[in-house]
């Protein structure tokens, strides 16, 4: 442990990842500060107050919190605990009929409305991609490998093919087959009912700019699954108490924060990291500087294209992080009486998504700068799925909708004010009775994602998941193992591998990387 430097080690960002890295770093005895622009940890899951009730800025489900952190960080002895770990979903169809279901188990009986042959084909289906998430969630849970390389790199390599191989030679094939297509057609081959196939689609396209016709939207299922096997989950407190819980985790292992502290620039001398400059001129010095913000922010605003290679920078610039999921909060009054309600008992998690060409649509209409008229949307009710300890009367809707252009063409506030009316009709449309306990709404942007997160773009993953920007080549090539050519300089956001989502996964791997070099010096 150097006395040269204030800290061993800086981590920008108290996102989720930024303190996940920190908290395992603490564990192998690191000094760490973690710096945030904001004024509370969490990032995207930061408590904002919306006219007197605390909401997490932008997360609303839990779809994958890798659970070995979970304990290897002992968040439960830090408060954390699950209000409710396996939430069911509804898809509405255009008329308002819906069919419930959940990604994490076979029971057919709720699949009311399906025909008897897709309800039979659905646990075959699922099965079979749970089987196959549990590959990509080995690639997920994996520090990407270098081509080529030591014995490590051979072993990994080697881990990834056997665990292919136990697929069988059909499996494997299939596996092959369905990855090279798009989550359209292999819907279209096993599904008759509409609404049902655009409820598997929505999985796998939301919090992506893609849509069920694009390439790779198998890989996005898939990696969605990944998490855990399609439970989605709630944290008692909401999801703003596992930050609270990764900053006790943190601090109870000697980890200092410091809040409203945006980080200017990385501090570079001999082409090495110093220690980082805060917006008020103070430096604060340490040989490995970390960074949650996404790639393209850290390698040309905070290190500079001056510290880097020209065809590194430009690939850099090429990384695709446009975001297109906007996120829309209602705050609802007293809600006895709602009929609507009470019928679903609005524990669950209701999606609009009466076909997969009106997905499709909704897609192209974004592509070309518009809002669209008929969106995807995934509606919650969080203080319903969590009553505890509750004793406001008031209740809040959360909405994710899609797709929402990060360049809108047009006035962005008449764009504003057209999703929102987009999205409460469609809400209403689900919860007959919703708009008229409605008291407020806030609406956030993509832009207002970028301004509130410091993230290019604003996109749900920092940088687009696709079979080019995935695991070795994530988010570029030569940032595949969470290193800048810089030394000392390291991410551990959501743009590197596996990706975005409250997952942990890439905090962890990068503090991993980080202790395992000999750049923490
Ligand atoms: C609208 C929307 C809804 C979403 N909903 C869900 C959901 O329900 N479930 C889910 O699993 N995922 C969801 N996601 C995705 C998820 O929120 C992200 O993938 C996740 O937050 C990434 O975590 P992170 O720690 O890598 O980065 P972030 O959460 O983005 O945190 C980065 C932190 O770095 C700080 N920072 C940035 N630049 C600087 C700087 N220069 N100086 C100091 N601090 C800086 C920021 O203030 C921020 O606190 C959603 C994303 C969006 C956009």
């Amino acid at each position: 442990m150097s006395t040269r430097y204030n800290y061993d080690a800086i981590v920008i960002g108290a996102g989720h990842n930024g303190m996940v890295c920190a908290a395992y770093l603490a564990r192998a005895r690191r000094r760490v500060l973690v710096v945030d622009a904001a004024d509370a940890v969490g990032g995207a899951l930061r408590p904002i107050d919306f006219n007197g009730l605390s909401v997490p800025f932008a997360a609303q489900l839990d779809y994958g919190l890798d659970r070995s952190l979970v304990d290897d960080l002992e968040l439960s002895r830090h408060g954390f605990s699950y209000a409710v770990e396996d939430i069911g979903s509804s898809v509405f169809n255009r008329d308002g009929s819906r069919i419930d279901y959940a990604m994490s188990n076979d029971d057919t009986r709720s699949l009311a409305g399906v025909s008897k042959d897709d309800a039979r084909q659905w646990p075959e289906f699922r099965q079979r991609l749970i089987r196959f998430s549990g590959i990509i969630s080995d690639i997920a849970r994996r520090s990407p490998p270098r081509l080529g390389g030591d014995s490590a790199n051979a072993r990994t390599w080697l881990a990834i093919a056997l665990k292919l191989r136990r697929l069988g030679r059909s499996e494997m094939r299939e596996f092959l087959r369905i990855g090279a297509i798009n989550i359209f057609d292999v819907l279209e081959e096993q599904f008759e009912n509409p609404t049902f196939k655009a409820a598997i689609a929505a999985e796998a396209v939301l919090g992506h700019h893609l849509a069920p016709r694009s390439p790779n939207s198998v890989l996005t299922l898939l990696m969605r699954l990944a998490g855990s096997q399609g439970k989605i989950a709630l944290p008692r407190g909401g999801m703003s108490a596992l930050g609270a819980a990764l900053q006790s985790a943190c601090e109870s292992r000697g980890v200092t924060f410091r809040m409203n502290a945006l980080v200017r620039r990385v501090v570079i001398d001999n082409d090495m990291a110093r220690g980082v400059e805060l917006d008020d001129g103070t430096i604060i010095t340490a040989p490995t500087v970390i960074s949650s913000t996404d790639p393209r922010t850290t390698c040309l605003n905070l290190v500079g294209a001056d510290h880097l290679d020209t065809g590194f920078v430009r690939r850099v610039r090429n990384i695709r992080s446009n975001g297109c999921t906007a996120r829309i909060d209602f705050l609802l009054d007293n809600l006895s009486g709602f009929a609507a309600a009470s019928a679903l008992g609005l524990k669950r998690r209701l999606i609009y998504a009466p076909d997969m060409d009106t997905i499709e649509r909704a897609f192209n209409d974004s592509k070309y700068g518009r809002i669209s008229a008929e969106p995807l949307v995934e509606l919650v009710l969080p203080t319903m799925l969590d009553a505890s300890d509750r004793e406001s009367r008031q209740h809040l809707a959360t909405a994710l909708v899609q797709y929402v252009p990060y360049q809108m063409i047009g006035d962005i506030n008449m764009a504003r004010d057209t999703l929102l009316e987009n999205t409460r009709n469609i809400a209403e449309l689900m919860l007959p009775g919703f708009k008229s306990h409605i008291t407020a709404s806030r609406v956030l942007l993509p832009t207002d994602i970028e301004h509130g997160l410091g993230n290019h773009g604003g996109h749900w993953h920092h940088a687009e998941i696709a079979l080019d920007q995935f695991f070795m080549l994530r988010p570029v090539p030569a940032l595949a193992q969470y290193q800048l050519p810089v030394a000392g300089i390291w991410l551990c956001g959501a743009g590197c591998h596996p990706g975005g989502g409250i997952s942990g996964v890439p905090g962890r791997n990068a503090a991993v990387r980080i202790l395992a070099s000999v750049s923490l010096r």
